[in-house]
């Protein structure tokens, strides 16, 4: 049974501020995650395309407008966690607990369902399946959390590659993998974006579309702003700050590259929800 569009890619952005996100979680969230996700509204705005956003609610909380703006473009909302603690500090009872307050934050800002979670660091992994129930009884109906690789830091190596039921009532849409000489690479987000030229991401969406599958694009508004690694004050390691540093001037470039080549849309319109065909706007304009 095929749950979703395939051919039609889904643009997601993690809104959080990276002095607080990467380098610290007991920083406070800077101002800067205001004009850096402005920057990737407007991208989006002109190329008429709508994504989703999973917004962390410690951000939610400090600049609401933000997220109402997100939604008031078409966006779909979800959540990133409250804190940006990897799931695998947490327990059962406080990711419960952090996903209830994410979503006593976010639910009163967008008029539709947060239906969507995405897992700091991507840290469902093995050690982590616990988190699955924790999240689907929260009341999401999809986590986009997985990154089906062996990661050095994360990622399931043997994971599924297209969004598929994991649990009953739950969703997993994993990020995008492509495979090649039988490994698996992580492309299209975050430092791979960054770092690999574009015409390497470029073919990796057409090998996934060619396997009849969706690329999970995911950006990081911060990753718009290349002057911050060296602005922020707080205490940061050189060698993060040169690692999540680079090449953020290019960007802005590559996600206008990838916006006017593939389709996208938001999580909930092409994957299916509620058991039904995928929501129309999707199916009325795919070709
Ligand atoms: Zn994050």
């Amino acid at each position: 049974v095929t749950i979703y569009t395939a051919h039609v890619n889904m643009l997601t952005v993690d809104v959080e501020d990276w002095q607080q996100s990467v380098v610290n979680n007991r920083l406070p969230v800077s101002g800067r995650v205001i004009d850096n996700t402005r920057r990737v509204l407007n991208i989006l705005r002109m190329h008429r395309v709508r994504g989703t956003f999973f917004v962390q609610s410690l951000v939610a909380e400090q600049y609401p407008d933000l997220v109402r703006d997100i939604a008031r473009d078409g966006h779909e909302v979800g959540s990133h966690g409250h804190t940006h603690h990897s799931l695998v500090t947490l327990t059962p009872e406080t990711l419960a607990a952090e996903l209830d307050q994410s979503l006593r934050i976010l639910r009163p800002l967008v008029d539709e369902p947060v239906s969507g979670y995405r897992a700091p660091n991507f840290s469902v992994g093995r050690d982590t399946l616990w988190a699955l129930p924790v999240i689907r009884d929260a009341g999401f109906r999809y986590s986009s959390s997985i990154f089906p690789f062996d990661g050095r830091r994360y990622g399931i190596g043997d994971a599924r590659l297209e969004p598929h039921e994991i649990i009953p009532g739950l969703l997993e849409v994993p990020l995008a993998v492509v495979e090649v000489a039988g490994h698996r690479l992580p492309v299209a987000g975050g430092g791979y974006l960054r770092l690999a030229p574009y015409r390497l991401t470029r073919l990796a969406i057409r090998r996934i579309a060619a396997a009849q599958r969706s690329t999970v694009v995911y950006v990081h508004p911060y990753e718009l702003d290349p002057g911050e690694v060296w602005a922020v004050k707080a205490h940061a390691p050189l060698h993060l700050r040169l690692m999540q540093g680079f090449n953020r001037r290019a960007t802005e470039r590559k996600l206008h590259a990838l916006l006017s080549e593939f389709r996208f849309a938001p999580v909930r319109e092409v994957v299916r929800l509620h058991g039904g065909a995928p929501q129309p706007r999707v199916a009325e304009s795919a070709t």
